[in-house]
């Protein structure tokens, strides 16, 4: 497939100390759904600007569809913005904010509105062509600011955090919504979000971003599965991070001193033996163990906390030399009358060699 989007060495310096972006390379594919994923400040909402044309970079180039549109404005660059309150006019019907943008490049009335009602049609809300935007809710009125900005069928459509003026309920189904129209209408998709669920859900890749700059670039389950920092592993989904040191190295494999433990890691780039290293592992990727029972690649502790979060329990454990770290059980019917885990007591935990990441030197959990 061909790249729609292509940046290179992109940079946004505000000034000689606020740095918004700072050399990004990025390729995206004709018809992807691409999310950039951050904290507030990493500058997400300053690369879309950028693409959108809102913001000149300071360095590096933007391609679309093999058009170098660095330099021109928004309305010459066939993509468009869908921003976080939608902006509607308030005076003005559903099928008349729509057909706005169609009317002002020239079409006539009547085809107008019958584009603006398919895009209505695409978004589930035919029966509003007439309402004003005051008439409905937060999730109607996102999904006409959605209308609009794909009525005109640009080729790639910007999306600003378009879900967190929602409620919790109406994003969910949002997020769903929102995916089945990006399958439906074919247009490339790139989407700004702090929140690392609805990367997970909706994206066929997610750029994480640390700083200004690209820290993980891949599909969501690699990001997930293959965290490559610290940063990324405690970004997306929860990670234990225990201090660790090498003893014994083998070709696909090491073992760690943990916490009194000895741990072994399936790693294709094994550490030099006698470093310090930190080791990270996910809660529900750990395994809480039965009364009696032992395991390999197994940590022992103290129960310190047990939360109930309806789905399952989060369990936190200290460990002799003061560290910690929580295990996720999903509550099975079994477990629910049995043994749940009681606080002050000795706990066992196990990890599979195959499911803890090693991290270079040590690292502020
Ligand atoms: P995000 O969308 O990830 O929260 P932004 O792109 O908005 O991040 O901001 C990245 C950095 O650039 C932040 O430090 C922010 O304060 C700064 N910044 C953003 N916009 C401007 C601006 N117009 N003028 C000066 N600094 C800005
Ligand atoms: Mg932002």
């Amino acid at each position: 497939m061909a790249a729609i989007i292509e940046l290179r060495g992109l940079s946004k310096h505000y000034s000689k100390t606020i740095i918004g972006v700072d050399d990004v390379s990025l390729s995206v594919e004709d018809g992807e759904f691409v999310t950039l994923l951050g904290p507030s400040g990493c500058g997400k909402s300053t690369l879309l600007r950028m693409i959108g044309g809102f913001e000149e970079p300071t360095q590096g180039t933007i391609h679309l569809a093999g058009r170098d549109v660095t330099w021109e404005p928004p309305y010459r660059r066939e993509v468009n913005m869908v921003f976080q309150d939608y902006a509607l006019f308030p005076h003005m019907t559903v099928g008349q904010n729509i057909a706005y943008g169609l009317k002002m490049a020239g079409a006539d009335r009547k085809s107008a509105r019958a584009k603006a009602l398919e895009a209505l049609e695409l978004v589930g809300l035919p029966d509003k062509v007439d309402q004003r935007p005051d008439q409905l809710s937060g999730g109607q009125r996102q999904r006409i600011a959605l209308a609009r900005a794909i009525v005109r069928r640009p080729k790639v459509l910007l999306l600003d955090e378009p879900l967190s003026a929602l409620d919790a309920r109406m994003r969910d189904q949002m997020r769903i919504e929102l995916k089945h129209l990006h399958e439906k209408v074919g247009i490339t998709f790139i989407m700004v979000t702090h929140d690392q669920e609805e990367a997970l859900t909706m994206s066929d890749r997610i750029v994480v971003m640390e700083n200004g700059r690209v820290a993980q670039d891949g599909q969501p389950q690699d990001i997930y599965d293959r965290p490559i920092s610290p940063y990324v592993a405690n970004f997306i989904g929860t990670t234990n991070f225990l201090p660790a040191t090498v003893t014994d190295v083998q070709a696909d494999r090491a073992t760690f001193n943990c916490a009194g433990a000895r741990l072994e890691v399936l790693t294709d780039t094994p550490p030099q033996s006698g470093a310090r290293v930190t080791l990270g592992f996910r809660p529900e990727k750990t395994r809480l163990l039965a009364e009696g029972e032992t395991a390999p690649n197994m940590l022992e502790g103290k129960i310190s906390e047990v939360i109930y979060y309806g789905l399952g329990l989060r369990t936190a454990i200290t460990l002799p030399d003061g560290g910690s770290l929580f295990i996720d059980t999903l509550l099975t019917d079994t477990l629910r009358r049995s043994a749940i885990p009681k606080t002050g007591a000795p706990a066992r935990a196990a990890v599979e060699p195959c499911n803890i990441f090693v991290f270079a030197g040590e690292v502020q959990a």
